[in-house]
């Protein structure tokens, strides 16, 4: 077999000028035995009614963003952004600068990566009337073998970058898993929707798929699209998935104990995602222009070296963060969204009250809104858009 060196993209596409889309091929996985991937960190920073053009912060009306990223940091337990172990992560600090939770739930039948992921760009769970239905955690097959969202619902189904990239937002996604393709065979030419909102974008909704192990190349070159549709007056939604963490818990177990695997992980993902915040705040372009919403598919832990067990309370609580770069007041997000959401115990998988938890579900809507723009249709976790995600800024 032929192993080649991934080759990266980042070059943006847009109406005028088109560059062929250059994707990771699989085999060029092989030459990283020990992928990591860092989980998205979204930033928002405003907190929101329902309206295509405006975000209302608590009592202040304030911009959108240029560009908004979602991180996902695979198997990412809440403990990375509590003490003491935050104190060892500069960048998770940072990001807590703004709305965060501890106590996020993941989907509330499944807690394996692919379909908590699909949950997070959908809008939808998995399962119920309105699921996106995708359980399977394997690589999907090929797109004309079934390997699309689309197929098994019998209908299309919407995401985060059919909203954006049809709004003209050049759109990236970056992952350290190649199951992820099945973002891009659901939405790239072949299988992604009409783009019915002029000016016509066309049906690849996925400008940049890159496929890489290391998170802070991941980083890089994520920061280097952003960057590059900056100078170029483009806005941008980006998504980030950060596997590293899950990585090593598969290998050594989610284990918090100082010197561990898992927490040498922790601190490896938090260098990429200090890469990432380093050029934000370094570029005059961009600062004050980015929000970043940061979750995770699952925790981990449950049995030893899985999180295969939805009923664990270490599998099922993720941390939930809302950056939006300057100016944040640290804020609790359950605290600023009683009327909507209902934080669970520590050990509740549901909650008894009839609102819902905040779910990495969420983190989609959410998305859109920091960038102006409307909910994913068909979507039904923060369809409304209502998950409020900051305080009006310190004076
Ligand atoms: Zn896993």
């Amino acid at each position: 077999m032929i192993i080649t060196r991934p080759i990266y993209v980042y070059e943006l596409r847009d109406k005028e000028h088109m560059p062929p889309k250059i994707k990771v091929s699989k085999h060029s996985l092989a030459l990283f035995a020990s992928a990591a991937i860092v989980v998205a960190a979204m930033s928002v920073s405003l907190a929101l009614t329902k309206s295509s053009d405006t975000i209302v912060s608590g009592s202040t009306l304030e911009k959108n963003f240029d560009h908004v990223i979602l991180i996902s940091v695979d198997g990412l337990r809440p403990e990375a952004i509590l003490p003491p172990l935050v104190q060892h992560h500069p960048a998770l600090q940072q990001l807590a600068q703004g709305a965060w939770t501890a106590q996020a739930r993941c989907d509330p039948d499944i807690s394996i990566t692919l379909p908590n992921h699909v949950d997070m760009i959908t809008g939808r769970l998995v399962a119920g009337e309105h699921g996106h239905g995708w359980s399977d955690n394997k690589d999907p097959p090929s797109r004309t073998m079934g390997g699309t969202l689309h197929l098994k619902p019998g209908h299309y189904i919407s995401s985060v970058f059919d909203v954006a990239h049809d709004a003209g937002l050049q759109t990236a996604l970056v992952v350290g898993k190649w199951k992820f393709v099945l973002f891009e065979q659901s939405y790239g030419e072949d299988a992604g929707g009409p783009d019915d909102v002029a000016p016509n974008y066309g049906k690849d909704k996925i400008d940049c798929f890159v496929c890489a192990p290391k998170s802070m190349e991941q980083a890089q070159q994520l920061s280097a699209f952003i960057q590059s549709a900056s100078d170029r007056k483009k806005k941008t939604f980006t998504f980030l998935h950060l596997a590293l963490p899950d990585f090593v818990g598969h290998a050594s177990g989610w284990d918090l104990s100082e010197g561990s695997a898992y927490r040498q992980a922790l601190l490896g993902i938090d260098a990429a995602l200090g890469a990432i915040l380093s050029k934000i705040n370094d570029s005059p372009n961009l600062k004050g222009r980015v929000a970043i919403v940061l979750t995770a598919d699952h925790g981990g832990g449950v049995p030893l070296i899985s999180h295969r067990d939805p009923e664990a309370p270490v599998n099922f609580t993720i941390p939930f963060v809302v950056w939006c770069g300057v100016n944040q007041t640290p804020v609790d997000l359950y605290t600023i969204n009683t009327t909507s959401r209902h934080c669970p115990a520590a050990n509740e998988r549901f909650t008894a009250n009839q609102l819902p938890p905040i779910r990495n579900a969420d983190a989609g809507n959410a998305c859109l809104m920091l960038l102006g723009l409307p909910a994913i249709p068909g979507s039904v976790v923060n369809a409304r858009q209502d998950l409020v995600i900051s305080v009006p800024a310190q004076k």
